[in-house]
């Protein structure tokens, strides 16, 4: 590395050599810890043929070692002030290039289209805490170009990510998720490993893209409108969550022979529900 990103002094310097501060409204916390460096790359297992997509590459940290590795990498900065910073840490490396856009304004698969072709490309970013939900949403939604992702969020929403049925973490966003991609939390990350440190502590996260979902489902709209709906009152029974939902606009006759076909006691509540039981409702309502 000709730049040490991971030291804060260094960090501070080249900060105040442009004239910056981190912005707290664009979640600039920098990694100045190279254990958590290694486990994010080692997460990725990029190789000489890998492409990669990087969200937010801040001052370049991640980029420089990524780049070191990776046929080409592709860093989405949203922040103007940071790029000519970017042009000295990694500019000199011909296989990284730096787009300064809004990463939620892109349209992700026609991008990814317009820079990889057809291979489909590792993402890895240490994510903008918030705006985690919406990017991971994005992301999957592009899925068909992306092979793995390896992810920095905070840890509330690694536990999200990763939860079981009937824990508090459990959620939509995790039925959303574990349905599309297989959750593994690599790693629990302190708040002392980022400048300045943030005031929680994170998780890496590393999302692999499913080959075929979770479960077999015809109407994907249809379940995920189910799946809403019985997170919406997680405290209510599912008879009382489906049927009382306005997307779906069941009563109580119809959801209780749904549930009834899906061989699902009405009284349980959603949020003990798994994947697979989600997807009998659905298949029964279809
Ligand atoms: N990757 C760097 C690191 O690990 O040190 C920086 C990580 S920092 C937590 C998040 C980065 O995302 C910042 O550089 C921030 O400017 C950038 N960012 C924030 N919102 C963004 C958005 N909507 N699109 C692209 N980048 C964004």
């Amino acid at each position: 590395m000709n730049f040490n990103l991971l030291s804060p002094s260094e960090v501070k310097r080249l900060l105040e050599r442009y004239v910056l501060r981190p912005k707290k409204r664009l979640g600039q916390n920098f990694l100045i810890d190279r254990n958590v460096l290694r486990k994010i790359i080692e997460a990725a297992e990029l190789d000489a043929g890998s492409v990669v997509l990087e969200i937010g590459p801040g001052l370049g940290t991640v980029t420089q070692e990524a780049a070191s590795l990776a046929a080409q990498v592709v860093a989405v900065e949203a922040d103007r002030d940071l790029i000519p910073v970017l042009s000295e840490t990694v500019g000199r490396c011909e296989n990284v290039e730096i787009v300064n856009a809004d990463f939620l304004q892109l349209d992700l698969p026609s991008f990814l289209t317009s820079r990889f072709g057809e291979k489909k490309c590792i993402v890895v970013g240490n994510l903008p805490y918030y705006i985690t939900s919406p990017l991971i949403t994005k992301l999957i939604e592009a899925r068909e170009h992306i092979e793995r992702m390896v992810l920095m969020v905070q840890q509330e929403v690694a536990e999200r990510l990763a939860a079981e049925p009937a824990t508090e973490g459990y959620g939509s966003l995790t039925v959303f998720v574990q349905y599309y991609c297989q959750v593994r939390i690599v790693a629990r990350v302190k708040r002392t490993v980022f400048y300045p440190a943030p005031e929680v502590d994170s998780s890496i996260v590393r999302l692999d893209i499913r080959e075929s979902p979770a479960a077999a489902v015809q109407d994907e709209a249809l379940f995920f409108n189910i799946v809403r709906s019985a997170f919406g009152q997680r405290r209510k029974t599912l008879l009382k969550s489906l049927s009382g939902s306005p997307t779906l606009g069941w009563n109580r006759e119809t959801a209780g022979a749904v549930l009834a076909r899906a061989g699902i006691d009405p009284v349980r509540r959603g949020e003990t529900l798994s994947i697979d039981e989600f997807a009998a409702i659905a298949r029964a309502a279809g």
